[in-house]
């Protein structure tokens, strides 16, 4: 065997010995009828295949990010598509080095997406109605003066990266933006494409906005993650915030910019921890210097507090 083949084999299974987990992120609307029924079978399987991870089970259907070897994401895929109820369901996988959860959680919850508004306008039926647009026409419509690319994410998630161009309503958790939108209404002609991390959220935000009036609203399908595992991300700025032990992942491979800064020196960093004060718990960007001198703290009031959480060098907590 010549070198470089070699070299190429070697290159393979170091990738595979050190990306040996899999990290699947998806949702999936459905109507559950007995979903507490679902839950209990559903937790014994992923417990028994041995996944950890974040689930939210509900009436409306399924929402999570799971992670485990391989093999179990691959049965627990197929499982999940064998079920006529969850056969339409997206999946998108992501190699890592480690697994992201400390354990297995699963919730039943009133929305796959706390929105705050599912008891008035929002009818899960209708919404496969909803507009999609595609990760492949992203990087051009970007560049058109007409379109708006809405970020139905937290602020603290915009902070940290978005796409060029694309506009944020303040909000600091996803079941503000109903109350919000009208901020935006200046934009009602307009074509609108919301996105978010994975899309769920925009299954909502889309929805609530044709009913309010927005002429034009279509969702990035599969949100920023679809983009990124498909397309060289180039029009993403920053980075993308994402709920596990990774913090924020890489959409942009060509040309990837820090666009925020320690909320304490200034300086530029793309570094996102929780305040180590519990009760405060905000999301902060903040280098690796700020920390040490504030012990994992937002400001001198959250460092002075007597039962913050001992700062173990990352600023992020796992409940215990
Ligand atoms: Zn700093
Ligand atoms: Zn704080």
């Amino acid at each position: 065997m010549d070198y470089v083949k070699k070299l190429i084999i070697f290159k393979i299974i170091y990738i595979m010995i050190n990306n040996q987990y899999y990290i699947i992120s998806y949702y999936c609307y459905t109507y559950l009828e007995n979903f507490m029924i679902f839950y209990k079978d559903h937790f014994n399987f992923c417990n028994k295949i041995g996944l950890k991870g974040r689930i939210i089970i509900s009436q409306e259907g399924i929402n999570g990010t799971i992670s485990g070897y391989g093999e179990s994401c691959k049965k627990y895929i197929k499982i999940l598509l064998s079920d006529k109820r969850f056969n339409k369901t997206d999946f998108k996988i992501h190699l890592s080095k480690f697994i992201p959860f400390p354990r297995l959680t699963i919730k039943c919850k009133n929305e796959n997406i706390n929105s705050g508004i599912i008891n008035n306008s929002i009818n899960i039926k209708n919404i496969v109605t909803n507009k999609y647009v595609n990760y492949k026409y992203i990087d051009d419509l970007i560049d058109d003066d007409k379109v708006i690319f809405l970020d139905v994410r937290s602020h603290y998630e915009f902070i940290l990266g978005h796409f060029k161009n694309a506009i944020s309503l303040n909000i600091n958790y996803f079941r503000e933006f109903a109350k919000k939108m009208h901020n935006i209404n200046q934009f009602k002609n307009n074509k609108i494409i919301t996105y978010c991390t994975g899309g769920i959220r925009c299954e909502k935000a889309s929805l609530y906005m044709l009913k309010n009036g927005f002429k034009n609203v279509y969702q990035l399908e599969g949100g920023i993650i679809k983009y990124g595992l498909n397309t060289p991300g180039k029009n993403f700025i920053g980075k993308c915030y994402v709920f596990d032990g990774r913090i924020s992942i890489n959409i942009n491979t060509v040309n990837p910019i820090v666009i925020s800064n320690c909320s304490f020196c200034n300086k530029k960093s793309d570094r996102m921890i929780n305040c180590a004060n519990a009760k405060c718990n905000k999301h902060i960007i903040q280098c690796i210097q700020c920390s040490h001198l504030l012990n994992g703290c937002c400001s001198d009031n959250c460092n002075n507090c007597e039962d913050k959480r001992i700062y173990n060098g990352t600023g992020i907590y796992y409940r215990t």
